[in-house]
């Protein structure tokens, strides 16, 4: 067996893509994942083009975009439904980017990429949950919730904002981390069908009222996504859930109650929402590079930078980390014998330690903007509303190249 064994931890997002890329330059990954079988997730993931441009290489954007319904426009209002702005700039990321935005359903997302990893002949260990691991000079074993340990080369964390393989990286350094903490904010998010005043455009559109924001966006020719964005305390945890089908009334009516005033296609979708589902948004303070690896670990994806969803980045930018630590790892598929693509991959935190020096100013800039943008989203007070509104609607007065100037530093990356 002439490949090194790479430990891929998490079955998310981030680690079928990265075993994927690391099958074809000549590694063995495994991936190992907590839960024993995928079951319905929540809520729903715009994949822009920066992370769309990873996911074909791996041969999924075709079946994500015929899933989907690529984005053509922005669109921006008050809660009553007056527009603030509107740019038909997303219709022009194919041309400008090679890949265009589409929204798809997390589920599908995550079927899509385990069935990925299996055609290309990679082994799935599932209800396999980290929970130690020892370093050797040239070699890494992690232990698994149901006792088993697995020895490999190297091993990668994609195991997302709770990730063990993160808190047992930080322990060894003596840093003890908390759960991830609470942004303040919680979402309601649903699917519906599309209500027909949004049926004309495919457009991610939001919405902006007192203390409270909506943004939707298509996930399928007549599917839309939903997600309502408020203020509250952690007090109210216990109130967060998917909730059941008996309780679907009671939510749709309290949500109608909550948005009255609020533009009449908002109300048809949470009318037809098939399945309602409330969650509060956390990330966590940034780690600095030298954090996100030690000498046979790496982190990448939630793991290394959780991020609360505003800015629509974190799958992105966890595509963005796949790209660049693939192509940081040598290319081992010429190679014949197990020692020489050893010694190819040498010090392997010399590797790690660009990788993490180059991504990390990146993705702290953008969880910090995440969180800003949250914020002001759901900003309180008719005052407050109105510099809020009148700041959306100056974005939109720039006119295309200010818009194009927004979306040029993501989406031109992780190439072009
Ligand atoms: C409401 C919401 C909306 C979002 N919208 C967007 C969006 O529009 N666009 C965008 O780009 N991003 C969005 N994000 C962020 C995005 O979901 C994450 O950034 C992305 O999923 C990170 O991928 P990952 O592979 O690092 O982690 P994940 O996708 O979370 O995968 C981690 C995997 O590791 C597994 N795991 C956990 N612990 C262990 C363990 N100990 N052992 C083995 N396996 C383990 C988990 O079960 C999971 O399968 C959103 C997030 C939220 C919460």
């Amino acid at each position: 067996m002439a490949s090194p064994i790479v430990l891929v931890i998490g079955c998310g997002v981030a680690g079928p893509v990265l075993a994927i890329l690391l099958k074809r330059k000549g590694y063995r990954p495994i991936v190992f994942e907590k839960v024993r079988e995928l079951g319905t997730a929540g809520a729903s993931l715009m994949v822009m083009s920066n992370g769309l441009k990873v996911f074909n290489m791996i041969g999924v954007a075709d079946a994500i975009k015929a899933e989907s319904l690529p984005l053509k426009a922005l669109w921006d209002a008050k809660a009553s439904g007056e527009v603030l702005g509107q740019s038909d700039l997303p219709s022009t990321f194919t041309e400008r980017y090679q890949q265009p935005a589409a929204g798809i359903r997390r589920t599908s997302l995550n079927l899509l990429l385990k069935n990925k990893v299996l055609e290309e002949g990679i082994e799935v260990r599932e209800g396999w949950g980290l929970v130690a691991i020892q370093e050797h000079d040239d070699s890494v074993t992690a232990t698994f919730s149901n006792g088993e340990s697995v020895t490999g080369s190297f091993l990668i964390g994609c195991d997302g904002i709770k990730s063990a393989a993160r808190t047992i990286l930080l322990k060894q350094r003596g840093v003890e981390e908390g759960a991830p903490s609470f942004t303040g904010l919680t979402q309601t998010a649903f699917l519906s069908e599309t209500p027909g005043p949004l049926q004309d455009l495919a457009a991610m559109r939001n919405w902006y009222g007192d203390g409270t924001h909506v943004i939707a966006y298509p996930v399928g020719p007549k599917t839309t996504s939903w997600a309502l964005t408020q203020r509250e305390t952690q007090e109210r945890e216990e109130t967060w859930r998917p909730f059941t089908a008996d309780e679907m009334k009671t939510q749709q009516d309290a949500l109608c109650k909550l948005l009255e005033g609020w533009d009449e296609s908002i109300v048809q979708g949470v009318k037809s929402s098939e399945r309602i589902i409330k969650f509060g948004l956390f990330d966590r303070d940034e780690l600095k590079p030298e954090q996100w690896y030690s000498k046979r670990c790496v982190l990448v994806g939630d793991a290394a930078h959780p991020t609360s969803p505003h800015l629509g980045q974190g799958a992105n930018q966890a595509m963005e980390d796949c790209y660049h630590l693939s192509c940081a790892l040598p290319n081992l598929s010429s190679r014949q014998d197990f020692e020489s693509n050893i010694a190819a991959l040498g010090a392997i935190s010399d590797i790690f330690r660009p990788f993490a020096e180059s991504r990390q100013p990146r993705t702290s800039v953008l969880v910090k903007g995440a969180r800003a943008l949250g914020e002001k989203r759901v900003a309180v007070g008719a005052e407050r509303g109105k510099e809020r509104d009148e700041a959306v609607a100056q974005s939109y007065r720039g006119g295309a190249a200010a818009i194009v100037e927004k979306f040029e530093g993501l989406l031109s990356q992780p190439f072009n």
